[in-house]
């Protein structure tokens, strides 16, 4: 059985000494309860994430970025590639997260770079997918979904693709309050595995986490981990909060 993950994003929230206490006040949490059933995951900014690798207990808690360069090294003045952020004893890094793409102009190819940079630097993606509204509303979800998969990660090799977590985020459902209904988003999750079995194996797309990402809230979360792909959260405004985020891991 696949085990549940939540993973929070902070995006570019919290200075270091506010950072730090959400984590410890995570942290304290995970360290005095024995019946934590999902994996956690902070995805904390640059800035923060030697610090907070050394302040959580990190066989209860890893740590992620949200983002790599897409090139090794070099001048290229102002990013942060993925051999630095391994450096600092973070595990994982949000790949190709809506934001990015829309924001920042992040291809799909520019993500299967990223991508291949984790693999390379031992580090494990949480690659992130999902369509906007528009697309929803053509009824294009699934072809959307599919093509930024099969370009971000299904080039890698079956031991590779093992590697990665996949966060099924769509656009409209980011921060607006409104998430995918859980019935909607384990549709896309069963068609996310469905391709996953076509390309690897069954076996293979069994293994691989699913999370779901957008306006995940401890009151829907239970709904929609219920879910049978759903595999835990991508969480955004509810990981700033730490008792909000704390509810969401009780929920697993
Ligand atoms: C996210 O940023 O990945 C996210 C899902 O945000 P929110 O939970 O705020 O919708």
């Amino acid at each position: 059985m696949r085990k549940k993950i939540i993973a929070g994003n902070w995006k570019m929230n919290t200075c270091l000494k506010k950072g730090q206490e959400l984590a410890e006040k995570i942290n304290l949490y995970a360290k005095s309860n024995t019946n934590i059933y999902a994996g956690i995951i902070l995805g904390v900014p640059f800035t923060h994430l030697y610090k907070i690798v050394n302040t959580v207990d990190l066989t209860k808690i890893s740590v992620a970025a949200q983002n790599c360069a897409s090139e090794e090294s070099g001048a290229y003045t102002g990013e942060v590639s993925a051999g630095m952020i391994k450096s600092t004893g973070a595990n994982y890094i949000i790949i190709g997260h809506s934001e990015r793409r829309q924001f920042f102009s992040e291809t799909d190819e520019i993500i299967a770079k990223k991508i291949n940079l984790c693999i390379k630097n031992e580090l494990f993606p949480i690659f992130c997918c999902g369509e906007s509204l528009q697309e929803r509303n053509e009824s294009k979800h699934f072809e959307v979904v599919e093509k930024q998969i099969n370009t971000g990660i299904f080039h890698l090799d079956k031991f590779n693709i093992e590697q990665v977590i996949i966060a099924y985020e769509p656009v409209w459902a980011i921060g607006t309050g409104v998430n995918a209904s859980p019935g909607q988003a384990q549709e896309m999750h069963e068609y996310i595995r469905k391709i996953t079995s076509e390309k690897y194996s069954k076996a293979i797309a069994d293994k691989i986490p699913v999370l779901y990402g957008g306006s995940v809230k401890p009151d829907n979360a239970g709904e929609l981990f219920k879910q049978p792909d759903i595999d835990g959260g991508l969480i955004g405004g509810a990981s700033l909060k730490a008792d909000d985020f704390i509810e969401i891991i009780k929920v697993v």
